[in-house]
């Protein structure tokens, strides 16, 4: 069988803490791709006052959410940069079934990787987190706390613990995420692209597990 992917057009799918930030930046090191978010996208059209970026601009000052179309658009213009051509991995996109068909009529995604983790290890994850409320440097008590307790070791603020990172907030966006994905994760299996990763595993036996992952799928990926 020689169907050898030339391009890597990733979707990287998790509940929060799964690790999927860890992974995109070691997968676009890895084949030399680019980690697109549409909170980075959003950012870039904004400094670069863009006709799209003032209306961004606008519509984030007013409080009010960026529309699906707008950032689609936005999206749309994005890969098409030149260092799309060989791929990308969105990360955050799509978060619901209108946006997963708007991406399915410009482009032909290659791989869609769920990192999954359970609700109870991803609030186990960021109950650990903390941060400071005046550089916003992030500490995790076991993992790397801060030298000493409550103090920020770079500007001496308070390091403390996010109102979004309680376990009864941190459940709600888990059932949102829960509720989103599923029907996302239904139809890139229907199209034979989705890769299932357990999430409970060191950094480096994840990037493994994905990269045997895609080889399974496809054939060589480098
Ligand atoms: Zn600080």
């Amino acid at each position: 069988m020689n169907n050898k992917k030339n391009t890597h057009k990733i979707v990287l799918l998790g509940p929060q803490a799964c690790g999927k930030g860890t992974q995109g930046k070691i997968l676009s090191e890895l084949f030399g791709i680019s980690r697109i978010s549409t909170g980075d996208m959003f950012r870039e059209e904004i400094t670069n006052k863009s006709e799209l970026g003032i209306k961004i601009q606008n519509l984030i000052s007013e409080g009010r959410l960026v529309s699906d179309e707008l950032t689609f658009k936005l999206l749309k213009k994005r890969l098409s940069n030149i260092d799309c051509r060989n791929g990308f991995i969105l990360d955050g996109y799509p978060r619901n079934i209108g946006q997963v068909k708007y991406l399915d009529s410009i482009t032909n995604i290659d791989f869609v990787i769920e990192i999954d983790i359970s609700n109870r290890e991803a609030v186990f994850r960021i109950k650990n987190r903390r941060i400071c409320d005046k550089c916003g440097t992030s500490y995790d008590l076991k993992l790397f706390p801060s030298k000493k307790e409550g103090i920020c070791d770079k500007c001496g603020g308070n390091v403390v613990r996010r109102a979004d990172d309680y376990p009864e907030a941190i459940k709600k966006r888990l059932m949102i995420y829960r509720n989103e994905v599923r029907p996302i994760l239904k139809f890139y299996k229907k199209k034979k692209l989705l890769i299932k990763i357990n999430g409970l595993n060191t950094v480096e036996n994840i990037t493994e597990r994905i990269k045997n992952g895609m080889v399974e799928k496809m054939g060589e990926i480098i």
